[in-house]
């Protein structure tokens, strides 16, 4: 037979290790992992806080005090530089650790064979010795020689740049090699070695570090950031050098310039950004989407199409058996069990044996069921039947199969019967397999399949489908002597066929209904008959009108252009095979959409890579998939994706809220000393006074603003355009106008009480500082929503604002009333009426806003 490729028992290989010799084994060859080489240390990460342009300067002011024997400035310089760079250090190692800490949750695992049992465990745990299962879509996890194989084809581009899988077989005793993807087939690996001693690893440290991924906004920030530099480097040499021709001290001056540039330049929001990304990863996480790209984070708050598998996903993927269609009719089970008719056994024992699940009950616990949701539900119902698969595994060997796949939409097994009979037996979608049958089975016998058959079985199959079942046909051939490859499947008979339910999972209705308020479109795509996909899709409210559907036929049909066209307007693509998936990627993305994608099956990833946000399947998805992907749902749900989503569309939100208050507040203090150096006034704020307002009044609120928690509009809104800025919807005007806003407070304040105090400059420069911080503090709260009045957010909703403007606050007391701190922030304590003064004006533009914000629900 030369179908045979199958070199099974090979005595002790088929046990495996024990779980102490893997102890042992772990203990003396290590982890099978790879060593990382751009593992950030914490001394490395703190050390990297003084690398930045902005400390280098402020050290630099630092040493220029001490040089002039300011030894009070110089010392304060350096608490505020150890202060920034400790808070820098924990911002930066807390996201860090936590991104790291979801990278390993997502690391792969493999099937090992361990005391004669599978079990999956994570990648890491794998021993020489051990033996692998690998299946189509996994990566395999150690250098190995294949024991047993089954058409496994393996792609080593990784190792070899050969893009094109090569096939691995028990024959030659193939070599396999950990990271290389399985792309189709089966086999039975024993491992021979692991982690740095693969082949991979030997090359590990010749390849190239992955350099951190930025996402685009925060590259499009680091180029603002540059001309935010340059611009105020002009701006502090003027205010500097027009202080020293006014005749000021050049040593106040010098450092004035220098604070100045410190504050204004928003070194800190890159820093800012990164964290709120980390924060929004952890919150996804806890909402079951584990992001594995940063910038997916970004992307999923402007996504506009998703589209979605259907089985498990928009569906429970939790199978019973409904109804069966034998001897020409449709029949369903009486209770839980289906008569035992002799058609009816056939079919329950060639759809059993053609299946790789287990499935067996007990008299007093739970039944034991492992595998595929489709065949556990055909194997409850043989059970229920009196077949079962245990007493079928001793009956029937297996000696050939070709496996599941979402292209082919069929399963195939050659089996060999205890006396001596050889069968074929195929499950798979109705249509494809009526393909193959020429004959048709009946209690009265084997016949020719007529038209009629065929058509009667057409019928009942959208019958079925048409009520929300999935339809599976299985047919059979009993054969002697030799078949090769090619006949296996030709010529087969038609034994009957069983219908399934999978109810729509509870939560996605309304899921769907989110989407569609937000503005996003739900698709699905899947393998399944169109009137099982049609059915589902009215359901859960995807699909509203019947010329939505398109079939993979359909789409054959079509040439991009006209499908870029059809996609426009098209809800579920049914039938399809993961190939179509690309092209739908494709024309919805030329469409201009942001297009989200799910996958699970080895076939997907293209389409994943393709996608704007490739999304793999926790539970069902193969490694290559989560690979290739940004994004896995842990729980497979539908619903996760729009969960993450809406954290994508927070996270961008509280991004815009805290480059508003950031850059408002520099723009105000730039604006204030750069105002009073052309008005020939002395300097309102003195370097002290700038770096602690960089400090405190920018930096805890903005941090907490990355926090905030969402607008009640948030997934009321249309998607954000792909292209958008940071700044659009008027959000760059308003910086502006705030930061002239205060900036003009501020002033005012400072001229106001150098007028009423006869030139009392410490007082005037007190009050200036106190009405820059306040308005600060009361702007902070306005930035917490772009479309409501401040008089309409609740401010404990958000606690850490709440306490980082309270201990502003306490701070900015501390500064003015504290004798010890007085000299050294040269500030003297204020009386009512100039508290009053101060309060008023930095109020001012608040109470402004109140009254133009447009008032929305
Ligand atoms: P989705 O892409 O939404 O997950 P799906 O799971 O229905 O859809 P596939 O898994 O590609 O899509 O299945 C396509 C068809 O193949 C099914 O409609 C069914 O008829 C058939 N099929 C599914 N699972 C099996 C299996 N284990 N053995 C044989 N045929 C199967």
């Amino acid at each position: 037979m030369q179908i045979l490729n199958t070199n099974t028992g090979k005595g002790i290989l088929t046990r495996g290790l024990t779980e102490k010799e893997a102890m042992e084994k772990l203990k003396k060859h290590g982890f099978n992992e790879l060593k990382k080489k751009n593992k950030k240390s914490p001394t490395a990460i703190f050390i990297e806080q003084f690398k930045n342009l902005m400390t280098l300067v402020l050290i630099g002011a630092c040493l220029i005090s001490w040089f002039f024997g300011e030894k009070a400035d110089s010392i304060t310089i350096l608490a505020i530089i150890v202060l920034n760079s400790i808070l820098g250090f924990i911002q930066e190692y807390k996201a860090e650790r936590s991104i790291e800490a979801l990278m390993e949750l997502s690391a792969p695992g493999a099937k090992v064979v361990r005391e004669g049992k599978v079990s999956y465990i994570n990648a890491k745990y794998v021993v020489p010795g051990d033996l692998v299962i690998i299946e189509a879509g996994d990566r395999i996890p150690s250098d190995g020689i294949v024991l047993e194989s089954t058409g496994l084809m393996v792609d080593e581009s990784i190792l070899t740049g050969e893009s094109m899988p090569v096939e691995k077989s028990s024959r030659n005793s193939d070599w396999v090699y950990m990271g290389t993807m399985a792309t189709s087939g089966k086999a039975k690996i024993v491992t021979y070695s692991t982690g740095m001693n693969t082949e991979m690893g030997k090359i590990a440290s010749m390849l190239q570090d992955i350099p951190d991924e930025f996402t685009p906004l925060q590259r499009r920030l680091e180029q603002l950031g540059k001309y935010i530099v340059a611009v105020c480097l002009i701006i502090c040499a003027v205010v500097s050098i027009t202080g020293i021709l006014r005749g000021e001290d050049p040593y106040n001056m010098l450092l004035t310039g220098i604070s100045l540039a410190v504050a204004a330049i928003p070194e800190g929001l890159p820093a800012i950004v990164t964290v709120a990304l980390a924060i929004g990863v952890q919150r996804m996480y806890r909402r079951n989407a584990l992001v594995r790209k940063l910038p997916a984070v970004e992307t999923l708050g402007s996504t506009t199409v998703i589209c979605s598998d259907k089985t498990g996903t928009l569906t429970q993927n939790k199978m019973t058996v409904k109804k069966i269609y034998v001897d020409d009719k449709i029949i369903e089970p009486q209770g839980n069990r289906f008569s035992s008719t002799e058609s009816l056994k056939f079919l329950f024992t060639a759809s059993s044996v053609c299946s790789d699940a287990f499935y067996e009950e007990r008299m007093m616990s739970e039944p034991e069921a492992t595998g595929d949701p489709t065949e556990l539900a055909i194997l409850k119902a043989a059970w229920s039947s009196g077949i079962k698969k245990s007493n079928l595994n001793k009956e029937y060997k297996r000696i050939h199969e070709i496996p599941f796949d979402s292209n082919r939409k069929r399963m195939t097994v050659v089996v060999r019967r205890k006396n001596g009979e050889s069968f074929v037996f195929v499950k798979g979608a109705v249509d494809v397999i009526l393909d193959l049958c020429t004959k048709y089975y009946s209690a009265r016998g084997e016949r020719i399949m007529t038209s009629m058959d065929r058509k009667a079985i057409l019928t009942a199959n959208e019958k079925m489908a048409s009520s929300a079942l999935r339809v599976l046909g299985t047919a059979y051939k009993k054969f002697d002597g030799i078949l090769d490859n090619n006949s296996i499947e030709k010529n087969l008979t038609f034994i009957g066929m069983m219908g399934m339910i999978d109810p729509p999972r509870p939560e996605v209705a309304k899921a769907v209904e989110t989407c569609i308020m937000a503005g996003i479109r739900p698709v699905m795509i899947t393998g399944d008959h169109k009137l099982t996909a049609a059915a589902i899709g009215k359901e859960l409210g995807i699909l509203t009108s019947e010329n939505q559907i398109l079939t993979g036929n359909d789409l054959d049909k079509l040439n991009d252009n006209q499908l870029k066209k059809a996609s426009a307007n098209t809800a579920v693509y049914a039938r399809v095979s993961p190939k179509h998936k690309l092209r739908i990627v494709k024309a919805l993305k030329s469409l201009g959409h942001t297009v989200a994608m799910t996958g699970d099956g080895v076939n997907d990833a293209p389409a994943i890579k393709e996608a704007d946000i490739g999304i793999a399947m926790g539970i069902t998805g193969t490694d290559v998939t989560k690979e290739a992907s940004s994004m896995i749902l842990l729980d497979d749900n539908f619903s996760t994706i729009v969960a993450a989503v809406e954290e994508g569309r927070i996270i961008y939100d509280n991004i815009r809220k805290f480059i508003r208050y950031l850059l408002s507040c520099n723009i105000g203090e730039v604006l204030t000393m750069f105002l009073a150096s052309l008005l020939y006034l002395p300097t309102p704020l003195i370097p002290i006074q700038i770096l602690w307002v960089n400090l405190v009044t920018d930096g805890l609120p903005a941090m907490a603003l990355g926090v905030d928690p969402p607008d009640r509009d948030i997934m009321f809104r249309k998607p954000r355009g792909k292209k958008e800025s940071i700044f659009s919807h008027g959000l760059g005007f308003k910086i502006i106008m705030r930061g002239i806003a205060i900036g003009f407070g501020t002033l005012s304040v400072f001229a106001l009480m150098l007028y009423l105090t006869y030139n009392d400059i410490i007082r005037a420069r007190t009050c200036a500082f106190a009405s820059l911080v306040l308005s600060q503090l009361f702007f902070v709260f306005e930035c917490r929503s772009e479309h409501r009045s401040i008089l309409r957010i609740n401010p404990l909703t958000n606690m850490w604002l709440a306490l980082a403007v309270l201990c502003s606050l306490g701070l900015l007391l501390m500064v003015i009333y504290v004798p010890f701190f007085q000299p050294i922030f040269s500030t003297v304590p204020l009386g009512w009426i100039e508290w009053v003064i101060v309060v008023t004006m930095s109020f001012l533009w608040t109470l402004l806003s109140i009254f133009t914000t447009r008032k929305k629900k």
